[in-house]
């Protein structure tokens, strides 16, 4: 049988949110089960979302992360959290991956997912809009084996890992291995609030590997691009005078 596939992806009621999410949802359809798409809101389970969910035809859970919220904008760090609660709490076995619900996903991507024993990588294209400016982040790898990294983001220099948060797969048992944690888990695997912008990755997978001899490099020789990361940014659009929008471009 294949492997199960446990997509995860964070989302908010805005004005693309039902582009979003049809466009990734449709992806997901084409991919072969089992495949669940756990999909995250923050505080409330909107009528907006659950209604594109159930029009795909994907298996999907639709969950609340009902931790605490600051003020503080954390792009989905907690509601990837309460998916890991769910994985965690329901035992659910398979490849997590986090796709944002805003990025560009081949189905090669999700169907080489399944090859993953432990932990992949794979490259990410990325188009930083405001600067004009395409770039690569992810591993240089000669076969499976991760051999270096790809960036050119001086700011982001210091990692220890490059990779995006949709550049990353691991296998759900590593949330609850007795040797690895110790049991019951005093130290669970989790998305860290306070991070620094663009570390919240590198923080993560440090949690999840050791090093690069733990990871695996996919499709072979990482030197495919099986998704792209456009970061559109359509929080603040702004629309014909007089038009009023409501959560999900619904007009009025
Ligand atoms: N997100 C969210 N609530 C927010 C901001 C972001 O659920 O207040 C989700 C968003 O829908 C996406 C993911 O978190 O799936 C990453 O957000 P964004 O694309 O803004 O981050 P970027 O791609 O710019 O790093």
């Amino acid at each position: 049988p294949l492997k199960q596939l446990i997509v995860v992806t964070p989302t908010y009621n805005r004005a693309f949110q039902a582009y979003f999410l049809n466009r990734l949802g449709q992806v997901l359809r084409l991919v072969k089960p089992p495949l669940v798409w756990i999909v995250v809101e923050e505080k409330t389970v909107s009528l907006e979302t659950a209604e594109i969910l159930r029009k795909t035809g994907v298996m999907y859970r639709h969950v609340v992360s009902t931790h605490n919220s600051s003020n503080v904008k954390d792009r989905g760090v907690r509601q990837r959290n309460a998916a890991l609660d769910h994985i965690e709490r329901q035992k659910l076995d398979g490849i997590v991956f986090f796709a944002d619900d805003d990025n560009v996903y081949t189905i090669e991507l999700f169907e080489s997912l399944r090859t993953i024993s432990r932990f992949g990588t794979w490259p990410v294209a990325m188009l930083e809009r405001s600067k004009n400016k395409a770039i690569l982040e992810g591993p240089v790898c000669n076969a499976s084996q991760v051999i270096g990294w790809n960036t050119n983001e001086k700011s982001k220099r210091l990692r220890r890992f490059h990779v995006d948060m949709s550049g990353f797969a691991f296998n759900s048992t590593i949330l609850w291995d007795p040797k690895r944690w110790g049991y019951p888990f005093s130290n669970p695997i989790r998305q860290l609030d306070m991070v620094k912008e663009g570390f919240q990755e590198t923080t993560f997978i440090a949690q999840v590997v050791e090093d690069e001899s733990q990871m695996e490099g996919i499709p072979p020789g990482c030197s495919r691009i099986v998704n792209w990361h456009l970061h559109l940014d359509t929080g603040n659009l702004v629309y014909p005078k007089g038009w009023q929008l409501q959560k999900n471009l619904e007009v009025t």
